[in-house]
């Protein structure tokens, strides 16, 4: 595909304070490649503690899949905690040095017993049931410690995206305050839903599927109205959809949203959760296809707990933000805050679209 040379600002349409600059010149790389990471693909390893057979070597269970029996998946306390809920003194804050105290829960979901399964050889059953146990375990801690504002569900897989273990897993960590991403999303989609009565993911959505965008040519000095149909979408189930983001960060980038409207996750149905393991599936295997052995990182983004939630019910939309890890930020992207991506958004949805994916 010949596709004309890009170099433009982007203002991302959810968080405007932030923007990527797409620059797709030949040449013009400003980070560097990531090295590609041979992965650990064995099916069983003896001294893994996540594999079956070693559950002697993980904290004691807080949860698994399913109940009895034979575990598929098992969620187990990090036995090296970002935050944990021992005390730990913290410092004395001076003048305008603010901390607040490193309280919380980090658990480890061992997603498959298969050491080195990638996610888009699950059975869209086993995705399914993974995440219901996200959203049983997000919802048990929550209830069980009111502290808790927001959880974070992500995964890391593959050393490109510093997954320390090579055993497939997510892990979750619960925090008493709401992280500046989401706080940031949260916010601006509220300030969106003020001005235009709308969810701006769902203004997003609708014009992705079906486009309509006016540009304007600089050298002959005219409007011009392009229609494209489609052109942001990767993939799209009954009930979910995965999008290429006009604003990506990442090369590779890709957000999965349920179609209907829904603000929390732990509102989504089993029916739901089906759904979304199709998409999920189906769009890991374009990944992959065209990525190779895709290496990424995931998290959820979903309405935070607060006493507050209710007024975000209409503005927020909950999603699954996929990015995988072909380049090394730079120092340039660091120190602007300004990402650099050097595949068009529009070519990579349309490049992720042709890979055949098996039934
Ligand atoms: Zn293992
Ligand atoms: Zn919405
Ligand atoms: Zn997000």
């Amino acid at each position: 595909m010949s596709a004309a040379i890009i170099r433009e600002i982007r203002i991302d349409p959810v968080v405007p304070t932030q923007s990527v600059l797409i620059s797709t010149a030949r040449g013009n790389r400003p980070r560097r490649d990531e090295q590609p990471v041979a992965r650990d693909m064995r099916g069983s390893v003896e001294t893994c503690p996540f594999c079956r057979g070693n559950e002697h070597l993980t904290p004691p269970v807080n949860m698994q899949a399913p109940a009895a029996g034979e575990w598929a998946i098992r969620v187990v306390k990090n036995p090296y905690p970002v935050l944990a809920d021992d005390f730990l003194p913290t410092g004395l804050p001076a003048g305008i040095q603010q901390v607040i105290e490193g309280y919380g829960h980090h658990e480890v979901i061992i997603d498959h017993p298969n050491h080195g399964i990638a996610l888009h050889q699950f059975t869209e059953r086993h995705l399914t049931t993974l995440f219901g146990v996200y959203r049983d375990r997000m919802r048990y801690l929550y209830d069980a410690d009111p502290r808790i504002r927001y959880i974070l569900v992500f995964k890391n897989f593959g050393k490109a995206a510093g997954g320390s273990m090579a055993h497939t897993h997510s892990q979750l960590i619960a925090m008493p305050i709401v992280p500046h991403n989401v706080h940031d999303e949260v916010e601006s989609s509220r300030e969106y839903y003020r001005r235009h009565h709308a969810c701006v993911f769902c203004t997003l959505m609708d014009e992705a599927m079906t486009m309509t965008t006016t540009s304007f040519d600089r050298r002959a000095g005219e409007r011009r109205l392009e229609y494209e149909t489609g052109r942001y979408i990767v993939d799209r189930g009954e009930k979910f959809v995965a999008v290429k983001p006009f604003a990506s960060r990442y090369e590779w980038e890709v957000h999965i949203l349920p179609v209907r409207h829904q603000s929390n996750f732990l509102a989504a149905t089993d029916d739901e959760l089906a759904d979304l393991a199709r998409v999920l599936r189906r769009t890991m295997t374009r990944l992959n296809g065209v990525v190779g052995d895709v290496q990424y990182n995931y998290f959820l983004h979903t309405v935070p707990h607060l006493k507050n939630s209710g007024d975000f019910a209409d503005s927020f939309h909950w999603h699954l933000e996929i990015c995988p890890r072909t380049s090394i930020p730079s120092g340039f992207e660091l120190g602007s805050g300004l990402f650099v991506n050097t595949i068009s958004p529009e070519d990579a949805a349309a490049r992720l679209r042709q890979i055949v994916i098996p039934e």
